[in-house]
């Protein structure tokens, strides 16, 4: 015990060495590590012939077995699926991901079971690989009720995945990141390791070490099932590396910092929302306590002098797109005048996409609702309050700092569309600084 005690002194006196400054927000949030459960990846063989499977990063299936009814041909037709979260309390957002098949072609029902008391958000989607392409399940063959969610598929010998959204882990996103075109491609470091020892990963474009221009910030899968967001985090930040006047004199007006994925155990366990210390990471950018938040943290300002970052950006999804800002008569922070300009042009442009919208019916052709309030862009100014990454570029830098906020089921196309928009807006406003 007094070697545990004194270790742990060491590590806060180590902390205490550090030259990151820490900070108190009006809404403070216990994030000391908590205990998670982490599930094997398995494979789950029942006797009624269906198999499933997570066993592949991303996954999340806590149990699978046969439940009654039988079929006519007494094939079990019948199946509950537990999605257990990573720990509790936690936000009321499943993530589900695993592959079934069967030994004969079969429509079964899956049964999926949350927690009592937690109901369904992601609509499920399936494809044959996990590398896509995703389709959503039509309206009609899914039936949520209270803490569980029936969804009706029709199986075969071929592995069907069925997921809360598009399955995108941190080796996909390596191979993406990796794949950047070489005109503009970021030095990528390891900038700190995860709970776990997963690698976080820093893109830097800049012209070498201490490079001391202006700089704007991008983060990304701090919650890691919020897949829309980092969709548009892709396309953002792949606008910024274009080839075109645009992109190219902003690149050589700014440096541009980037963090894929902040949480890439919660990626890739399949977690709900937290990281392996059983916390939500959005709500650790008081004290660090978390070693990833850590690690960026200390990166970010290793990398750059306080007044150095201008923007920083979080991207994630809620039920509607929604930009997350600070309301500059009650927040101080530098360039106010830019983030109202950018958030009103794209809200302008946002509009003009869905000027139609009224006459859209109320299911698409896939049998997707659609969502009341999704297809326009919100602007909710705020003061600081929780500590988060958004409000941590304010207080930190005294920069702009936004959480870019995709909804959940948002058109792909357009969630790019969109991203590429703001990327313009954004380089425009900055190279006009
Ligand atoms: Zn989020």
């Amino acid at each position: 015990m007094r070697i545990l005690i004194a270790i742990v002194g060491l590590v806060i006196l180590a902390a205490c060495n550090s030259a990151v400054p820490t900070y108190v927000y009006p809404t403070p949030v216990d994030t000391d590590s908590k205990s998670v459960e982490l599930l094997e990846g398995r494979v789950f063989v029942t006797m009624a012939g269906v198999t499933a499977t997570s066993d592949f990063p991303g996954a999340r299936l806590g149990a699978f077995k046969a439940a009654g009814p039988r079929t006519t041909n007494g094939v079990g037709g019948f199946f509950v699926a537990d999605i257990p979260p990573e720990n509790q309390p936690i936000n009321q957002s499943p993530w589900y991901a695993f592959g079934l098949n069967a030994i004969d072609d079969r429509e079964v029902t899956i049964r999926l079971r949350f927690p009592e008391g937690v109901g369904n958000r992601y609509l499920p989607k399936t494809a044959k690989s996990l590398s896509g392409p995703w389709t959503y399940v039509p309206f009609d063959r899914v039936d949520t009720v209270g803490n569980t969610m029936d969804v009706k598929l029709k199986l075969s010998k071929d592995w069907l995945y069925v997921a809360g959204q598009e399955v995108i882990s941190t080796d996909s996103i390596h191979q993406w990141i990796t794949g950047l075109p070489e005109s503009a491609k970021p030095s990528i470091d390891t900038i700190g390791k995860s709970t776990l020892g997963r690698p976080i990963w820093g893109l830097d474009l800049s012209r070498g070490a201490k490079d001391k221009r202006p700089t704007v910030v991008l983060l990304g899968r701090q919650h890691p099932p919020e897949v829309t967001g980092f969709q548009a985090f892709q396309a953002f930040y792949t606008r910024l590396l274009g080839d075109d006047p645009l992109a190219v004199s902003f690149r050589q007006n700014y440096r541009i910092l980037a963090v894929p994925v902040v949480n890439p155990d919660g990626v890739d366990e399949g977690h709900w929302r937290h990281n392996a210390g059983g916390i939500d990471l959005n709500r650790d950018w008081a004290y660090y306590r978390q070693p990833e938040v850590r690690a960026v943290v200390k990166w970010l300002t290793t990398e750059t002098k306080k007044d150095q970052v201008v923007w920083g950006l979080d991207f994630h999804s809620t039920q509607y797109d929604v930009l997350y800002t600070h309301d500059p008569a009650r927040v101080d922070f530098r360039n106010a005048t830019l983030v109202q300009a950018w958030t009103d042009q794209l809200g302008e442009w946002a509009a003009t996409m869905f000027m139609d919208a009224s006459d859209q019916p109320q299911f698409t052709a896939l049998g997707r609702p659609l969502v009341v309030g999704q297809d326009t862009l919100r602007i909710e100014p705020d003061v600081i309050g929780k500590p988060t990454a958004a409000s941590w570029f304010v207080e930190h830098y005294k920069a702009i700092g936004i959480t870019y906020e995709v909804g959940d089921e948002q058109e792909r196309s357009y969630i790019r569309e969109k991203a590429i928009k703001a990327a313009e807006l954004f380089m425009e406003g900055l190279n006009g600084l």
